[in-house]
């Protein structure tokens, strides 16, 4: 099967490659054309991920598919955008049919669900590696930054933390666990909901978002860095899941903490939003403030500090990866 045959076959033709608002034209010329809205601005984000230090490999392609637009999707939300549209750079060591109509299949399922396209890509031959671009659209000068929390305001996030860092043991095959609760937790690293609404509904309430993909320390430490005030976080209001608690066991709170790949919105708000917030969205939950001073303060139960295990996935870090 020939490159054009390929993308053809498996990107042109594929459910999320197919027309849609903003997409004035798709994949088959040399670029695609995006159409925001009038006095929207255009929301951009590159993800890359390589086999063996993103997800391990082989994997189930479905899942692959799924996860890589899912991260990618997840930069909008915490944006506030609205995705419109998307490129995959497609590094493949053969063209295998059944690998690609299932890694296909699993993009185009993840696209349908975030409501956005296909639009554009690259096919090239080497180790495995995907490389995807969104684009988004947001209303001018409403975009979500890490800049602007200012003291006194709540910090939040959208939904349980850890979930994904305790499912690794079970991706890498160093734990082996089955029913519901493992189900749960793969189900978070393979599929995370990018907080599309959720963001969309921060804009104009929230002072400052992002979403957690390095781990709630070392994310929320880029909130308080941009808007040069310091986040104290209580550690007994970090919401765990039933399935977290249950399969990581003493090692839970490091995950909420520390794991990667959640994919929550982390973000701060003046308290009067705070009725609105929870009417609207229950699963979010306040975990501390901000304050004047710097840098990140990790609280027990009685409000004293403690030393945070300092950390994040880096990959040009101190840590030796
Ligand atoms: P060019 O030679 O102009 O760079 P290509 O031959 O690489 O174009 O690609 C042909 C068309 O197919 C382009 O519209 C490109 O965006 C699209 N395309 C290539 N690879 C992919 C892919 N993996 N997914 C989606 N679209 C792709
Ligand atoms: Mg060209």
């Amino acid at each position: 099967m020939g490159e054009f045959e390929l993308i053809r076959r498996y990107f042109a033709a594929a459910p999320c490659a197919q027309a849609a608002e903003g997409v004035v034209l798709g994949i088959g010329d040399d670029c695609a054309l995006l159409q925001p809205a009038v006095g929207q601005q255009l929301a951009v984000s590159t993800d890359t991920l390589v086999a063996g230090v993103h997800f391990p490999q082989p994997c189930d392609p479905f899942l692959l598919g799924q996860r890589a637009l899912a991260v990618s999707v997840s930069d909008l939300a915490a944006m506030g955008a609205e995705p419109l549209g998307f490129t995959l750079a497609l590094t493949l060591p053969e063209a295998d049919p059944p690998w690609l109509e299932g890694f296909a299949r699993g993009l185009s399922q993840m696209a349908a669900q975030c409501a956005i396209a296909l639009v554009g890509g690259d096919t090239t031959r080497g180790p495995l590696s995907l490389t995807l671009s969104v684009f988004g659209q947001l209303p001018a000068g409403q975009a979500l930054t890490r800049a602007g929390a200012r003291p006194g305001d709540l910090l939040c996030v959208g939904g349980s933390l850890g979930d994904a860092a305790a499912a690794l043991p079970l991706v890498l095959g160093q734990q082996v666990a089955a029913g519901a609760e493992a189900d749960y937790l793969l189900q978070r690293y393979w599929a995370p909901q990018p907080q599309l609404a959720l963001g969309q509904w921060l804009r104009g309430r929230a002072s400052a978002a992002l979403d957690i993909s390095d781990g709630l320390l070392a994310d929320c430490g880029h909130i308080a860095k941009a808007s040069a005030v310091a986040l104290q976080i209580e550690r007994d209001s970090l919401p765990l899941s039933a399935a977290l608690r249950t399969l990581a066991g003493e090692r839970a709170l490091d995950c909420a903490l520390s794991g990667g790949d959640d994919y929550r919105l982390a973000f701060t708000l003046s308290a009067q939003y705070l009725p609105a917030l929870q009417a609207q969205w229950p699963e979010a939950v306040v975990i501390g403030r901000a304050v004047a001073g710097q840098g990140l303060q990790l609280l027990d139960g009685a409000g004293r500090r403690l030393d945070p295990p300092s950390a994040g996935y880096q990959h040009f870090g101190s840590r030796g990866d």
